[in-house]
C-alpha cells in the first residue's frame, strides 16, 4: 500500500502518517518526492483499513501496490532511482560502464587496469577480491589482500570500487574497502547476505541468479531495500538454460521488462552472460540498444593468462572497440555513453 500526501502537506501530517502506520504494527517508508511525498507500507497490509489513514489531514489518496515486491517497484516509487558511486551516476540519462579483471590478482595487475581503465573514461573499477569458485581448487581470490590492492587503485584514480562479498560475516569488511558491494549470482538468494547488506551504508550490484526468475530478482533486491539501503543496482547476467554454445544464456529482453517495473538502474554483464570473449562486443552493443543502464565487463591485459574466467575477458583492444561500436549505438537511439 502507498500513501500519496497531498502536495502541501506538512512535515508533522506525514509524521502523522508514519506513526499511525507504525502502530498498526506495518513498517513506514517515506519517499520525499519532487511535488509531494508518499509513504510506502510494508508488512502484511491486508487487513489495514484504507479508511484510516485517508481520513489523516494531508492524505491525498491510497493506492494498493498489486506487486509482491513493493519498495523495488514502480507502483511505489514511480521515478527513475540514481544511484551514485563516488564521481559516477547510475540511473536514468547515463550510462555506466564498469569493469575490471575478474580477480584482484596482483598489485601490479589491477593498478595497471586501473589507470587504462581510468584513462578511457571508466569510473568503476570491477574485481573480486573474495571470488566464488565453482571448484574449491580453483584460485578463490585474495581476500583482504586482495580490497587492500583496490583501495589502493582508488587512490591512485579516484575510481569507484565495485567488488564482490560472499558472506555476512565479511560485509563490514568489504564495505570498508568498497563503494559497491556486488551479491554475486550464486549469492542472490542467500537471505542472511542480503539482510546485512540492507544494512549497510553501501551500494550493491546485485546479480541474477541463474536460476531465478526476475520475480525472484526483485524480491531479492526488496531485501536489501526493505533494511534501509536504497542504493540497488540489478544486473542481468544470463542463467542456466539447455543451451549449451555459451557458458549462460543472456536473455535482453529482462532490460525493458525490469525498466517498466521498477525503478532500480539495470545493468548487463555480457562476460559472465556468454562466457566467450569473442561474443562479448555483440552483447555489449545489444545491450545499449536494449535500454540498459550499464554494462559490467571483464577486461584484463593479458585475458589468456588471468587468473579467473580468461576465456571471457576483452583485453585493452578489444575492449576500446567495443566501448567505440557501444558509443555510436547509444548515439544512434539518442542516448550518451559516460
Ligand atoms: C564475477 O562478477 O566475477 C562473478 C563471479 O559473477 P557472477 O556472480 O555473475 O557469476
Ligand atoms: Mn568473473
Amino acid at each position: 500500500m502507498l500513501v500519496v500526501m497531498q502536495h502541501q502537506a506538512t512535515t508533522e501530517q506525514v509524521e502523522q502518517v508514519v506513526e499511525t502506520i507504525q502502530k498498526m504494527g506495518l513498517a513506514a517508508h517515506p519517499m520525499p518526492g519532487p511535488t509531494r511525498t508518499a509513504i510506502g507500507i510494508t508488512g502484511n497490509s491486508s487487513t489495514v483499513d484504507p479508511r484510516s489513514l485517508e481520513v489523516l489531514p494531508g492524505v491525498r489518496e491510497l493506492i494498493r501496490v498489486t506487486r509482491p515486491y513493493k519498495l523495488a517497484s514502480r507502483e511505489m516509487h514511480p521515478d527513475d532511482s540514481i544511484i551514485k558511486a563516488r564521481k559516477a551516476n547510475i540511473g536514468p540519462g547515463t550510462f555506466t560502464i564498469i569493469a575490471g579483471p575478474c580477480s584482484v590478482e596482483s598489485e601490479e595487475n589491477i593498478l595497471q587496469v586501473a589507470d587504462y581503465l581510468m584513462s578511457r573514461g571508466v569510473h568503476l573499477l570491477r574485481a573480486g577480491a573474495f571470488k566464488p569458485r565453482t571448484s574449491p581448487y580453483s584460485f578463490q581470490g585474495l581476500k583482504e589482500e586482495g580490497l587492500k590492492l583496490l583501495a589502493e587503485a582508488r587512490d591512485e584514480t579516484g575510481q569507484a570500487v565495485v567488488t564482490e562479498v560472499v558472506a555476512p560475516e565479511d560485509v563490514d569488511l568489504v564495505a570498508r574497502y568498497a563503494d559497491v558491494l556486488q551479491i554475486g549470482a550464486r549469492n542472490m538468494q542467500n537471505y542472511r547476505l542480503l539482510e546485512a547488506v540492507g544494512q549497510c551504508e553501501k551500494a550493491v550490484l546485485l546479480k541474477r541468479g541463474p536460476a531465478a526468475t526476475v520475480d525472484e530478482m526483485l524480491l531479492a533486491a526488496e531485501y536489501i531495500l526493505n533494511g534501509g539501503n536504497r542504493e540497488v543496482i540489478l544486473c542481468e547476467r544470463g542463467i542456466r538454460t539447455f543451451e549449451a554454445h555459451t557458458r549462460f544464456t543472456l536473455p535482453l529482453a529482462t532490460v525493458p521488462w525490469l525498466q517498466a517495473r521498477t525503478h532500480l538502474p539495470v545493468v548487463v554483464d555480457p562476460s559472465h552472460g556468454t562466457g566467450h570473449a569473442d561474443l562479448v562486443p555483440s552483447m555489449a552493443a545489444a545491450a545499449v540498444a536494449a535500454g540498459a543502464d550499464g554494462l559490467i565487463i571483464e577486461v584484463h591485459p593479458d585475458p589468456k593468462n588471468a587468473a579467473s574466467d580468461g576465456g571471457q575477458t576483452l583485453d585493452f583492444g578489444t575492449f576500446e572497440k567495443t566501448m567505440e561500436t557501444c558509443r555510436r549505438v547509444a548515439q544512434a537511439i539518442g542516448r550518451k555513453l559516460h
